[in-house]
């Protein structure tokens, strides 16, 4: 079998409102899908993380650089063609948005693997430990409004999401460290007493700011605080996990094993989320996994994008083995984005129907049981969408 075509569909659509995070608002949603072909009429689908000028940037990378390299290959090389790729680009991106693009290429070697074999891809990994993932919803994002607006708007917002069935939620910070404590208030107000929440500063404060807003989420009980410094800031991670008793999580932004070594002995992180879109695919995610495990850090993947995405995240938290294990083991979640995503709401024939799964089956998600992803994209619906 051999590579004949690696393209990439870089889709996007207008949001129906403008969203924000720490860092900026935007208004467009942008998912990359690849789609790497094979001489014997088999196609694999993958995913890349990064959003609107990125993910264009990133095609040029998936075609231009990376389908070079891997056309006429054995697709079921994929660790093979990995090193290649990865060997080749060392010089010129060991992070970012070179890994970005192997990830989604990766990935789709992956799903031509499953659908070779004729097995899921959790079975291809070495098989289910779980049927069935938990999932938590986030929400609550930044708008242009008032501190008391904001306010108002995430209690009814954390309220809804927990009545939408979903086994936690998150919100967003990054208003200023005083007026997101009062954003976190409103948040413990709005799901009651007993319902878990935590709390994505996506990277916007010093560690000193961490530190007062890490101890009101201590009095509000929150479960865990997300990347509350830069992500380079290895010294700040360190100090706030000895420091904080509420858990500190984070990862997104790591790439590779030898970045992942690094945070990981750094010893700075109670809750490793790896971004399987980004990091350099399910062959790295594997690798990063086994670190994480081996430092007895617990593992929930970050999840954003698509439906690709959101399926390859299924099979992955599906054959996660349990860490430490036990009668009841700590348990690993399904990330769910609540805001508007056709993209992964729409992208597939048979689409994955999360919020209504979560509905149904108090916040359990079902894992894709076909070959491979166990998902077809609509061509149609990717044409309709492609810039
Ligand atoms: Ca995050």
């Amino acid at each position: 079998m051999k590579i004949t075509s690696i393209r990439s569909h870089v889709l996007q659509y207008d949001l129906p409102e403008e969203l924000g995070y720490s860092q900026q608002y935007y208004a467009k949603r942008t998912a990359h899908i690849v789609e790497v072909s094979t001489d014997e009429g088999i196609t694999g689908w993958g995913e890349c993380f990064g959003p609107g000028p990125v993910a264009v940037a990133n095609k040029g990378i998936v075609e231009g650089v990376i389908q070079p390299m891997l056309l006429g290959q054995n697709p079921l090389d994929r660790d093979v063609l990995w090193h290649k790729v990865y060997n080749l680009l060392r010089d010129h991106g060991q992070k970012g948005m070179p890994m970005q693009s192997l990830s989604g290429v990766d990935i789709a070697l992956w799903d031509i693997a499953g659908k070779v074999a004729g097995l899921p891809l959790h079975t291809l990994i070495g098989g289910a430990h779980r049927r069935q993932v938990r999932s938590y919803g986030y929400g609550m994002m930044l708008k242009r409004e008032s501190v008391d607006d904001h306010v108002a708007r995430f209690i009814d917002e954390a309220a809804a999401i927990r009545d939408m069935g979903f086994a936690a939620t998150k919100m967003k910070v990054g208003l200023g460290p005083r007026e997101d404590v009062r954003l976190c208030e409103a948040v413990r107000r709005g799901v009651g007493e007993d319902f878990p929440f935590m709390v994505d500063a996506n990277h916007c404060y010093t560690t000193s700011d961490a530190f007062f807003v890490g101890r009101a989420l201590e009095e509000l009980d929150a479960y865990w605080f997300e990347e509350p410094v830069a992500p380079e800031d290895h010294d700040g991670y360190r100090e706030l996990r000895a420091g904080l008793s509420v858990n500190i999580s984070g990862g997104e932004a790591e790439f590779g094993r030898w970045g992942w070594r690094a945070i990981l002995e750094n010893r700075g992180l109670d809750i490793a989320q790896p971004e399987v879109c980004a990091l350099g695919g399910i062959s790295e995610y594997l690798r990063v996994l086994a670190l994480c495990h081996a430092h007895f850090t617990p593992v929930v993947n970050h999840v954003w994008g698509s439906a690709v995405a959101v399926a390859t995240n299924l099979h992955l938290l599906a054959a996660m083995p349990p860490m430490p294990g036990g009668l009841n083991p700590w348990e690993p979640w399904l990330e769910f984005d609540t805001t508007d995503n056709r993209f992964r709401d729409q992208l597939l024939q048979e689409p994955l129907d999360i919020q209504r799964q979560v509905r149904e089956k108090n916040g359990l998600v079902d894992v894709p049981q076909g070959p491979g992803l166990g998902i077809e994209p609509d061509r149609d619906f990717l044409r309709a969408y492609a810039i």
